[in-house]
């Protein structure tokens, strides 16, 4: 007996056509796609006409454990993860105690597999403590089953620190995942630095802050031959560079995020830090320059960088707030709303950017559905509208710019390994 979902529509992603097709899970795999299947001997989903996508990926996720419970856990993070309609998470390794050793990464696969609500990766230290000062044992790292290295939270300041984990990571074939930011012109800035942090008289971090960083990685990437992916690209020139750099056949990708595709500084009043996150959102000519990006390749997915806070952290003052937002419970539908419905980007290219692209570059399972695969699926209603209500969240973290915004196309069943981890 299998799991049938009869009645829906894939998405060819040659043609962007939606076809007819019945789709048949066994156990964790798809075992058929057709125009009809016959129901006997398997329990049926009637999916009704709603779109079938392969499940998504997010591979920028702080899951908050171990230390950050009251932000976030485990199972709330993951929950929230198959409500937005993922299936795969890959989380960031900046907890108390931080990734760095073997038996973290194993408390981190142990918890998510007796709590989590979709499959769970991690990222390795770049650096013991994040401190960047020491290497981690990249090798007991991979062992343990990391799917790259990063200091996410903080940017590794010393050049020479990167250009030896580049060495090794290029050794061990595993990507090194970079938060661009140099913390000597960053400074203690809590916006982006221009006009609009002159005006409220808030300190600012300009972009060069991310762009020296990615302009650095990349010429240590051509040395050492590492695989390079940027995290959550922000700055027209740091774009600028990761096109450039793949023109040259440097081994680079980037990921953005939905705030920096569709939110500037411009938006920012510096009373409230629901709108503080790092990087900074910028100016309306890095936005544009971010969502070119997207659309001819340049950048190779989307990616949330959920990062919970409880609500008293982010009622502090623009200055002193934490900076983060969470994106997982309506990464997709705002996306789909902003870009798909006014015509920007095709339906199938966003799905490509949450789905193939992500699985793809980071050698993930799922990504793709193909009789055989692993029955990662998401089943998308498009019409379906509704307000985002932090309130609903499954996610701890209720921080979001994008509270009371209307959008459409909102996942409503999710499946990872072949079990549905959520209905509307
Ligand atoms: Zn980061």
């Amino acid at each position: 007996m299998g799991l049938l979902l009869t009645g829906g529509y894939l998405l060819d992603q040659r043609t962007g056509e939606k076809v007819r097709r019945d789709v048949l899970l066994e156990d964790d795999r798809i075992q058929r796609i057709a125009e009809t299947i016959d129901p006997v001997g398997h329990e049926c989903i009637a999916v009704n006409g709603h779109l079938i996508v392969p499940g998504f990926i997010d591979v920028h996720v702080h899951l908050r454990t171990p230390g950050f419970e009251y932000k976030e856990t485990i199972a709330t993070g993951t929950k929230a993860a198959a409500r937005g309609g993922y299936s795969t998470v890959v989380c960031m390794p900046n907890t108390r105690p931080v990734l760095d050793s073997k038996e973290m990464i194993q408390f981190v696969y142990d918890s998510a597999v007796k709590e989590g609500n979709c499959r769970v990766f991690a990222y390795g230290a770049i650096t013991k403590g994040e401190l960047g000062e020491e290497l981690t044992d990249m090798h007991a790292l991979k062992e343990a089953g990391v799917v790259g290295f990063t200091d996410d939270g903080v940017g590794v300041q010393e050049a020479a620190v990167m250009r030896r984990a580049m060495e090794q990571a290029a050794e061990l074939g595993l990507p090194i995942v970079i938060h661009a930011e140099d913390e000597s012109l960053a400074g203690n800035g809590c916006m982006n630095e221009g006009e609009v942090s002159r005006r409220l008289g808030l300190p600012g971090i300009p972009g060069t802050a991310e762009s020296v960083h990615v302009a650095r990685d990349i010429l240590l990437a051509k040395q050492t031959g590492a695989h390079l992916h940027v995290c959550h690209i922000s700055d027209a020139d740091a774009v600028e560079m990761v096109r450039f750099a793949k023109s040259q056949g440097i081994r680079v990708t980037a990921e953005v995020t939905p705030h920096h595709l569709l939110l500037t500084d411009e938006q920012i009043d510096g009373t409230d830090a629901n709108w503080k996150v790092n990087p900074p959102l910028r100016t309306e000519r890095d936005r544009i320059a971010c969502l070119e990006a997207l659309l001819d390749g340049t950048i190779d997915m989307i990616a949330t960088d959920h990062a919970p806070h409880t609500k008293e952290e982010k009622a502090k003052p623009f200055q002193t707030a934490p900076f983060g937002f969470v994106g997982l419970e309506f990464a997709f539908p705002l996306l789909y709303t902003h870009l798909v419905e006014t015509g920007k980007m095709s339906l199938a290219q966003l799905v490509e950017k949450f789905t193939t692209s992500p699985a793809k570059v980071f050698g993930l399972p799922g990504g793709t559905l193909a009789e055989g695969n692993p029955a990662d699926i998401t089943i998308l209603d498009l019409s379906q509208e509704n307000v985002i209500d932090p309130n609903t969240f499954a996610s701890k973290g209720r921080n979001t710019p994008f509270k009371g915004m209307k959008v459409k196309g909102w996942p409503i069943l999710t499946i990872t390994a072949g079990t549905i981890t959520y209905r509307a």
